[in-house]
């Protein structure tokens, strides 16, 4: 569990608490409540039953107020622990069974001597005046832990407590005014009531508390970034309005009102004098491409080269067609540099891309030969240099390391200006707590036209005839992609569940049908080449003898923003699974051509609500909204597992609250307004830089 050392136990939090705090007189306990007794044992005996060989421990507790049975199996060690004449506190359900009420497999903690005065007493049980402090499984808020094989709540509850007393030592790193602003408890309070709290609200403010910590380091590193990035010289690019008017005139179609506003907010940026760090946000479809080529022009016409990334070499193609397309009208040469292709267009000559070799690309672009230059998001790591890089455009990745824009800062002055862009729509909280170092751009339309796709709910009773549809489709030449459902945490079990589901469909549904696979446990490479093969070009299967697979079975990874514009159909198993805003990822990856497309949303589930939150996909506008909805219904580890992130639980959980966030980074940006060095604050910048060693975002 990662759980190294003292420290590791103290910071390793419940998930959430069992209430046994109310101490109920033995002879007011009824039937089928949860309750906490205390007593003393009368008897204690193990027994087994004949049929079921199972070991049965029964125990007789008696307080003044009466006598209740006691019964655990196959614990047969109890008897070792839990003696006659022992003082107990049990928590459990109780139950009815021949020989009256009894309690089924209680929590139990013995209790010393000093409980022993109260004991006797039923009022003051009643009362409260019990002394829990030194309880740890019974008659409190017992905390319940994230277990592991063998290691169980039982025994963190016995190792954390005696430890908690280490956490005097543990010393505070916020400024009291700040602690004392949000009402919050010190860490060291934090720690004890996180594990061991008084009462519910206790725990809640401690948790608030950590969070509250963790969400300010996270925007201290995200908002220093963004200052020390203001500090640095940028290209300085000129806004040429003539040249952006020309370019927008030049299109096939017009620019959406977001596509505007968008655009507009980049070439600001790009005249600033310190580096550009943009996310630009939009759905699949929306356009973010012609934006980014807007910009690329503008830095091309100040002098400046431009790189463009994109996440696999299918993408850069798209990118590199899409771009040179866009760029025709200027005198602009346009390479790519992938593993397997290298071409070049240029003004010279229009549309005929040519082959050139790697080196040459490389060599033309340190020359300054190359306006821009597209490739993987290995090309700024490779050993292309550029003469003048201005700006770097980056394709779905939401985010850029901040140790990998360190990278490119150290290549000098000036630092390139950076866009990156993506379809994932990112929650307002998480994007101002992990991504506060980017500004941000949205767009929020569609273009004007584009074709709805009709996305029906599927029940199992469905499914046959959903089948014919989609066999019909492909007769009549089109594509389809079956997604496979989420298996939490393993991509292996997820591989395995796709294999079985394309073995199905080959062999029993569709056995003169291609159909290929793909998922998360091939290499880069294979993930490709069934990309490649499953966008060609050209006649289906059933048509020719180059086959190009009919239907694609694919775990979740099947690319982002892949443009097949012969795929019309999206079929999700499990679709109740997955969070809103990827299944309407999945969606947009159909409806990109001239044909009507379907979304077909797969669910055992008979539900009410999963019916209704799938139904949200129908009518949702964007996927802004169903980010925002999504993150209300099923906390934020859909976006990002917190794993990947970086981001602490707690610091996670908090994100659903956005008054909470921006409370927060309100603490930051004051803190770092008048000391932006933390330097007034020893112990926080202490923290703040262990911080950033330890975590790394993406
Ligand atoms: P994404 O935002 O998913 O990267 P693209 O940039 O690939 O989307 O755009 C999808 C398609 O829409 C492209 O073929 C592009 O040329 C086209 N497009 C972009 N903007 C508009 C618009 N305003 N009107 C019509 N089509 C557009
Ligand atoms: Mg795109």
């Amino acid at each position: 569990m990662g759980i190294k050392e003292v420290k590791d136990l103290l910071f390793h939090f419940p998930s959430r608490y069992q209430d046994f705090s109310k101490i109920t007189p033995i002879g007011d306990v009824g039937i089928g409540e949860t309750v906490t007794v205390m007593g003393k044992i009368i008897d204690i005996q193990n027994s087994r039953t004949y049929r079921k060989k199972m070991n049965i421990t029964e125990a007789i507790v008696e307080d003044a107020s009466g006598v209740i049975k006691s019964v655990w199996f196959n614990q047969p060690y109890l008897v070792q622990n839990l003696r006659p004449e022992f003082n107990v506190v049990l928590s459990g359900k109780t139950a009815f069974s021949n020989d009256g009420l009894s309690l089924s497999s209680p929590s139990y903690e013995v209790v010393g001597r000093e409980f022993e005065n109260c004991l006797p007493s039923v009022a003051s049980a009643k009362e409260g005046k019990l002394k829990i402090e030194n309880l740890r499984h019974v008659g409190r808020i017992v905390p319940v832990y994230p277990e592991t094989a063998g290691i169980t709540s039982r025994w963190f509850r016995y190792v954390i407590k005696p430890l908690l007393y280490l956490t005097e030592k543990i010393p505070e790193y916020f400024p009291e005014e700040i602690l004392r602003r949000h009402n919050m408890p010190s860490l060291s309070q934090a720690l004890n009531d996180i594990h061991f709290p008084k009462n519910l609200d206790g725990a809640e403010n401690a948790k608030k508390r950590i969070a509250f910590g963790e969400l300010f380091l996270i925007q201290t590193v995200a908002l220093k970034e963004k200052l020390s990035l203001q500090k640095q010289n940028a290209p300085k690019i000129n806004l040429d309005i003539d040249l952006a008017k020309s370019f927008v005139s030049s299109l096939p179609f017009k620019f959406t009102d977001s596509q505007r506003a968008c655009a507009w907010e980049i070439l600001q940026d790009l005249e600033k004098p310190h580096p550009m760090n943009r996310l630009l946000e939009g759905d699949v479809g929306s356009g973010k491409t012609v934006v980014a080529a807007m910009a690329a022009l503008q830095a091309i016409k100040s002098g400046y080269q431009v790189a463009l990334m994109a996440p696999t070499e299918i993408l850069a193609q798209q990118h590199f067609s899409g771009i040179t397309e866009f760029l025709d009208p200027y005198k602009i040469t346009v390479a790519i540099l992938t593993g397997s292709a290298h071409k070049k267009t240029s003004q010279k000559i229009k549309y005929s891309a040519f082959k050139i070799s790697k080196s040459k690309v490389a060599k033309e672009t340190s020359e300054g030969k190359i306006d821009i230059i597209i490739g993987t998001h290995a090309l700024i790591q490779e050993t292309v240099r550029f003469k003048n890089l201005g700006l770097i455009i980056i394709d779905e990745q939401h985010r850029f390391g901040v140790e990998q824009r360190a990278k490119l800062c150290k290549r000098g002055s000036p630092v390139p200006h950076l866009l990156s862009m993506t379809a994932t729509p990112i929650p307002r909280t998480l994007s101002l707590a992990a991504y506060g170092d980017l500004d941000l751009s949205l767009i929020t339309q569609m273009p004007k036209g584009r074709k709805h796709i009709i996305t029906k709910i599927v029940a199992p009773a469905g499914r046959s005839q959903a089948y014919r549809f989609i066999y019909d489709q492909i007769k009549q030449g089109r594509q389809a992609f079956v997604i496979c459902p989420l298996i939490e945490e393993s991509e292996k079990l997820e591989a395995k569940a796709a294999t079985k589901e394309y073995e199905k469909l080959q062999n029993n549904i569709f056995p003169d049908l291609k159909i290929s696979l793909l998922h998360g446990k091939m290499t880069g490479k294979e993930k490709e080449k069934i990309m490649q093969e499953f966008s060609a070009k050209g006649g289906s299967a059933s048509s020719g003898k180059d086959k190009r697979p009919d239907i694609l079975v694919s775990t979740s990874v099947v690319e982002v923003g892949i443009d097949i514009s012969n795929a019309t159909v999206m079929l999700i198993e499990g679709a109740d699974r997955f969070g809103l805003a990827q299944l309407y990822q999945f969606r947009g990856r159909v409806g990109r051509g001239e044909h009507q497309s379907y979304c077909f949303l797969f669910t055992d589930s008979t539900s009410k609500t999963t019916h209704q939150r799938l139904k949200a996909l129908i009518s949702a506008k964007n996927s802004f909204e169903l980010a925002e909805e999504d993150l209300k219904i099923r906390g934020p580890g859909d976006f990002i597992g917190s794993r990947q992130s970086g981001i602490p639980d707690l610091a996670m959980a908090s994100l659903t609250d956005l008054e909470f966030v921006k409370k927060v980074r309100k603490e930051v940006e004051d803190l770092l307004a008048h000391d932006p060095e933390l330097e007034t604050n020893p112990m926080l910048r202490q923290k703040y830089d262990t911080f950033r060693r330890e975590i790394h975002f993406e």
